[in-house]
């Protein structure tokens, strides 16, 4: 085959990854953003092998015909199956979990190419681009490696395995610095080495990036672990984007590039929606003094609840002429989202004003509620962000919190020991009355107490979400 068709179908898969991304930002647009991406990934992996086995002509190919073949099947085809089974299985629920344990293989995949190609280089590099190379082996293996042990620790946070407190030791910065410095040594002792004679430099780098990678996300806790997954994601972007240059593959150092930007500028944006400083987060809790996610204990909530039954609740609904819905977390653990989206339509057929207030980092993961309301087909145009309706509660008859916790909890805003303080969140309490229903009293992933339940205006619907809505749809309909 002609050379220039490798670059055609490199540029077409790029092409195809930004027209991924950019669907993927709508939800009307999501399902044709994401096959995008897969026509994108299927073209790419089909041109990168023919260009391993040399189909393409005038390139040095990588011979494959000494049982590389086998090779290469034997890692492609059990890796496509694991990884189909594993997303077909997973929970929404779950789904932050999956996303970091793949982080942890884009770093992992890093660190290994990065060692395997040090050591037996597939593409002969010519003698003037030689510290060119061996920077951006290092590079790689020094982002990748942050990536793997980050991506692990925060899988760990994730799943409850490890606590989801930031551990703070004294001096964590200056720790950082020290390991920072001696991996900057390390770079420098290692480049220039002959015959692989830096493979010493290279492996202590890895343990000393491994390390950093697990100290600063075991400083990021409570709210703040949204932005840690999508930072380790840009990570992962740059980690691959520093393979491609290290394997001189256009097409990976483009779509490296987008996804470490792409997560660069969702992180960034969840800060400006957590009111937190994007390299406070990053660093690891940089700066983060007695409010923000440290560990300071917010004040403890006294006072009696005031309970409410499915009647009152249906009740309250066909009374009010404006409703606002508050999905969270446990909307998504009890699968509430159909039998709502049925309660919804009743009672707009019943001409009463029904809207959804979808939190930036309501359930656990970016868009969560607003795929769950999708998947459920509740229409787009009553669907809100944050800024978009938090003005319109003090006008609002019920406000109806579903398994939400930290998103409306009010002392992000007066409580300045809070570990949510400053975290922007859907003022509920403003409007006529609010039923809140969870389970029990228990807290919310940040484990903050919330005086919200205990408000005059607040009533407790309790028990699992979808029994809940399915009881009120029957009381609706009967
Ligand atoms: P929360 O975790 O604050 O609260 C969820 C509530 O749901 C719990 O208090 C729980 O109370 C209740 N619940 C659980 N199961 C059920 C059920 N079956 N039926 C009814 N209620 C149930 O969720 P929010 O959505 O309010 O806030 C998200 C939190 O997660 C934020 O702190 C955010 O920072 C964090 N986070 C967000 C991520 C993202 O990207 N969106 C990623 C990682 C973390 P009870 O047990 O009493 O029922």
């Amino acid at each position: 085959m002609p050379a220039g068709l490798l670059t055609v179908a490199y540029i077409t898969s790029s092409i195809l990854f930004i027209l991924s991304l950019s669907g993927l930002s709508n939800q009307e647009t999501a399902r044709k953003g994401n096959l995008y991406g897969i026509i994108g990934m299927l073209l790419a992996v089909l041109a990168t092998t023919a260009y391993a086995a040399g189909a393409f002509e005038g390139q040095a190919p990588i011979d494959l015909s000494q049982g590389g073949y086998t090779l290469l099947a034997g890692a492609m085809i059990p890796g496509a199956l694991i990884g189909g089974m594993m997303a077909s299985r997973v929970a929404m629920t779950s789904m932050p979990e999956l996303v970091a344990v793949l982080h942890s293989f884009v770093g992992l995949a890093a660190v290994l190419v990065g060692i395997s190609s040090y050591m037996a280089p597939g593409i002969p590099v010519p003698a003037g681009e030689a510290t060119i190379h061996e920077i951006e082996i290092f590079l790689d293996v020094f982002i990748g490696a942050i990536t793997f042990t980050g991506s692990v620790i925060a899988y760990g946070k994730l799943r409850g395995s490890i606590s989801g407190k930031p551990l703070t030791l004294p001096g964590r910065h200056l720790l950082n610095l020290a390991m920072v410095l001696a991996c900057l040594y390390l770079g420098y002792a290692f480049i220039g080495q002959p015959d692989h004679g830096g493979i010493r430099e290279l492996v202590i780098m890895t343990v000393i990036a491994g390390v950093i990678g697990v100290h600063m996300v075991v400083a990021i806790g409570g709210a703040d672990m949204p932005v840690v997954v999508s930072m380790l994601n840009s990570y992962s972007g740059w980690a691959a984007a520093a393979a491609g240059f290290m394997l001189k593959n256009d097409l990976l150092i483009v779509t490296g590039a987008l996804v470490g930007s792409s997560g660069a500028i969702l992180s960034y944006i969840m800060c400006a929606a957590m009111n937190r400083s994007f390299i406070s987060v990053i660093l690891g809790g940089f700066g983060t003094g007695g409010g923000g996610s440290s560990s300071s204990a917010a004040a403890t909530v006294e006072g009696s609840v005031t309970e409410f039954s499915v009647e009152d609740t249906s009740e309250l609904l066909t009374e009010a002429k404006s409703v606002v819905i508050v999905p969270g977390y446990g909307m998504a653990v009890a699968q509430a989202q159909h039998s709502l989206a049925s309660v919804v339509k009743l009672l707009r057929d019943k001409k009463i004003e029904v809207r959804f207030a979808i939190h930036p980092v309501a359930g656990r993961l970016p868009g969560h509620m607003n795929v769950l309301l999708a998947e459920a087909n509740v229409p787009y145009d009553i669907v809100l962000e944050m800024d978009e309706i938090n003005d319109d509660f003090p006008d609002t008859d019920a406000v109806l919190v579903i398994g939400a916790n930290d998103i409306v909890n009010p002392s992000a805003l007066d409580d300045p020991s809070s570990p949510i303080a400053g975290m922007p969140v859907l003022e509920v309490w403003k409007s006529k009355t609010v039923v809140v229903m969870k389970r029990g009293m228990s807290s919310g992933y940040a484990g903050v107490e919330n005086p919200l339940f205990f408000r005059d205006n607040t009533r407790m619907l309790f028990g699992d979400a979808k029994k809940n809505v399915d009881a009120i749809l029957g009381k609706l309909n009967g």
